[in-house]
């Protein structure tokens, strides 16, 4: 990674999810630009699991965050480190806070700050802590303390603005009036989140954070904080939010939001690695496939849109089908082996060096341009793997029973006048067969389209396929004779008939 660029040893990011769910796709993204930034800096990134909420973190969700990264690709250099383990130092921060004079006691308690918010609404003004409790002497502080009242540590937000230079939405400023004195430690003891995640970061000597937009308003208190204890802060990238196609913040409703629902859909995760990358981000010149080279090379934090990046599933799609495209048939292999063994199509001789792999490495490949999704193979296959198939009701209406071709029974007599063709042609390769039904066609002044669409259903059920000649070499010719006939039995029966379209 030479060409990077000369080597900044010194950048340190980190992912820092919450275990309380799944691994969102914008967590994910996050993951993903953080992981960009260390390679092209040549940094280190930090996995910090924030399970201080002990009520909602779960061992599940830590496995399902680890795997859905893993299943990626976006691998991490240290860590996973666990904010719970680290609660001593962030009590030792805010009694640092306390002591220094930066912070203070408030024994206000849950229900009196209630009453009083609810009195300040309803004279219509925005309510903001009164610091009572700033105004009680740090000995009667302590005393009351040690008598046993319950109380929080707040820190004191002095006046003035924070302002820092955002490496996605540059200069940004708040003025600390609008920010109520930060609670560090809860009555209980717990620290919250804006003390663990400073306590932290300087702990771990993270350089930059790059996390989501929904964080924007946590960073002045943070800096605050920084400032109290005379650390340089690190840098900010706030990631524009991630949105549905109506605009609004993306969630369930929108439909799958997990990393893991992709998976199991059948997504490669080389796809949904290059589509989580242009959410909020391109590399210029409407690039959209790359490399995780070609994304690393151009990645900057300063090419990152502020604005809000539209989740377009169908983007996803055709990302994923770009890259089933590029497989090697042996990879999707062994890929979709999980579905056709549920779906009963798999058998030992399809399997490294079985009798039939190469064909079945033919039939993958001749597949894979009209896949999307990894299942879009088990549902495609069926034909070439069993005889057990079944007509699709549009390809029967649109190309054995329609008036315009002659109805069942003219469609019938070109399937047998085909299947006589095609009985005496050796080998039965795609050409081959090519030049057989294409002369039958001119013989009797049809166009050859009369035998392909019906030829296509009697072969594989439906009205689309990979190209016809190909599907026909590959299912051979006893076969392919044996569905001509099926296909004419159908065609000669009350069943066909009652199908008729005009
Ligand atoms: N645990 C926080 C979250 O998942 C981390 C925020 C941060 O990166 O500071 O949103």
């Amino acid at each position: 990674m030479a060409s990077h660029g000369a080597p900044e040893p010194g950048v340190r990011v980190r992912f820092a999810p919450s275990p309380t769910g799944f691994l969102h796709v914008g967590g994910a993204r996050t993951a993903l630009f953080n992981w960009l930034f260390t390679r092209r800096h040549r940094g280190t990134l930090i996995l910090r699991i924030e399970d201080t909420d002990v009520a909602r973190s779960t061992e599940e969700s830590v496995r399902t965050i680890l795997e859905g990264l893993t299943w990626l690709g976006i691998g991490w250099d240290e860590g996973p480190f666990f904010q719970s383990r680290s609660l001593e130092a962030h009590g030792a921060l805010a009694r640092r806070l306390l002591e220094s004079g930066r912070a203070y006691r408030c024994f206000c308690g849950a229900a009196a700050l209630e009453a009083k918010r609810k009195a300040a609404e309803a004279e219509g003004a925005a309510w903001k802590y009164d610091r009572t409790c700033l105004r009680i002497d740090p000995e009667e502080s302590r005393r009351r303390q040690a008598a046993g009242a319950p109380a929080v540590i707040r820190f004191r937000v002095p006046d003035g603005a924070v302002s820092w230079d955002d490496l996605v939405h540059g200069p940004t400023s708040f003025d600390s009036s609008v920010i109520e004195d930060i609670v560090l430690l809860r009555s209980d003891g717990s620290p919250t989140y804006n003390l663990s995640c400073v306590s932290d970061d300087l702990e771990m000597r993270i350089t930059h954070v790059i996390r989501g937009d929904d964080h924007i308003s946590n960073t002045p208190k943070q800096i605050l904080l920084y400032r109290a204890v005379a650390a340089e802060p690190p840098r900010f990238a706030h990631l524009p939010l991630i949105l549905g196609p109506d605009k609004k913040r993306l969630s369930k409703r929108h439909g799958a939001v997990s990393v893991t629902e992709y998976r199991e859909r059948g997504y490669l995760p080389e796809a949904l690695f290059n589509f989580l990358a242009l959410l909020g981000w391109s590399p210029g010149e409407g690039r959209e496939k790359m490399t995780k080279e070609e994304m690393i090379a151009g990645f900057a934090l300063e090419a990152i849109n502020r604005k809000g990046a539209i989740f377009d599933e169908q983007k996803l799609e055709w990302l994923n089908s770009q890259y089933i495209n590029d497989l090697d048939p042996a990879r999707v292999a062994a890929l979709i082996r999980g579905d056709l063994e549920r779906a009963g199509l798999f058998v030992h001789d399809l399997d490294e060096g079985g009798a039939r792999r190469d064909w079945f490495l033919h039939v993958i490949q001749a597949l894979k341009t009209r896949s999307k999704i990894l299942p879009d193979f088990a549902r495609d296959i069926r034909p070439f793997l069993s005889d057990d198939f079944e007509y699709r009701p549009e390809a029967v209406e649109k190309h054995l029973t329609a008036a315009k071709e002659g109805g069942p029974q003219g469609v019938a007599a070109r399937m047998r006048a085909l299947r006589g063709a095609l009985a005496g042609v050796s080998p039965f390769t795609e050409a081959a067969t090519e030049e057989a039904l294409r002369a039958l066609a001119a013989s009797r002044d049809e166009p050859a389209a009369a035998y392909i669409h019906p030829l296509r259903v009697a072969l594989v059920g439906t009205a689309v396929s990979p190209g016809i000649f190909t599907v026909l070499a590959l299912i051979g010719r006893e076969r392919a004779l044996a569905r001509l006939d099926r296909a004419v039995s159908f065609l000669e029966s009350g069943d066909a008939a009652s199908r008729i379209r005009q």
